[in-house]
């Protein structure tokens, strides 16, 4: 089934599960760390510019955001992870802010991870993915930038990702552009594949 998004609109922006928007509807949700290319990302899926917010500062946004889709599910933007400049406090709070989120949410289809193919996976993405199987969270996993690299790097960072986080050979990974747009198609195919018929 090919999914066609015909329009998409921002919802709201939550610290707390309970405020989340009604009426409620499978969700998508969206986490990587600070400049990973998660706003361009989801611009990309959407064909819009300058909508989820193209990141000026890092980690400034702490909010859970929400957009609906074709009125029918959302895309939930979560706030990037990893940035080195924010107190032991606020990583804490960010920490349970998401885990509340993930853990009390029975309309979650499937949270993307988003893994920068330049940068490559880092311990925080690795800690992500361990709390994510742990708990039993469906995810997958998407490399992002992969225009900025070679065929030959994207090759060994793929199977990097794919050794750090001890993914057999039949999970797929998603490698990314959301200048070329590469993967776009796999990423809506994924999701309309996961909504209710
Ligand atoms: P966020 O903080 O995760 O929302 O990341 P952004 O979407 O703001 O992107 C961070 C930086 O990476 C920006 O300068 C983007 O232009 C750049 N970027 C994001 N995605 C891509 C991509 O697919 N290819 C390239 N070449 N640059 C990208």
């Amino acid at each position: 089934m090919k999914l066609k998004i015909t329009k998409s609109s921002f919802v709201k922006s939550i610290v707390d599960i309970k405020d989340r928007p009604k009426p409620f509807l499978p969700e998508f949700a969206f986490a990587g760390r600070s400049n990973v290319g998660k706003s361009s990302l989801i611009n990309c899926l959407l064909n819009r510019k300058n909508f989820a917010k193209v990141s000026k500062q890092p980690g400034k946004t702490r909010t859970i955001n929400y957009f609906l889709i074709n009125e029918d599910f959302y895309f939930v933007d979560l706030p990037g992870y990893g940035f080195a400049r924010i107190s032991g406090q606020e990583q804490r709070r960010w920490k349970q802010m998401i885990e509340n989120y993930l853990l009390n949410n029975e309309y979650l289809k499937q949270i993307m991870v988003l893994i920068d193919l330049v940068v490559g996976p880092q311990k925080n993405d690795l800690q992500l993915i361990e709390w994510l199987r742990y708990n039993q969270i469906p995810f997958q996993i998407i490399g992002t930038k992969s225009d900025r690299i070679s065929r030959n790097i994207r090759e060994k960072q793929l199977k990097l990702v794919r050794q750090s986080f001890d993914l057999s050979e039949d999970v797929p990974i998603i490698p990314f552009s959301s200048k070329d747009r590469t993967g776009r198609a796999q990423v809506l195919a994924l999701i309309a594949k996961l909504l209710p018929a």
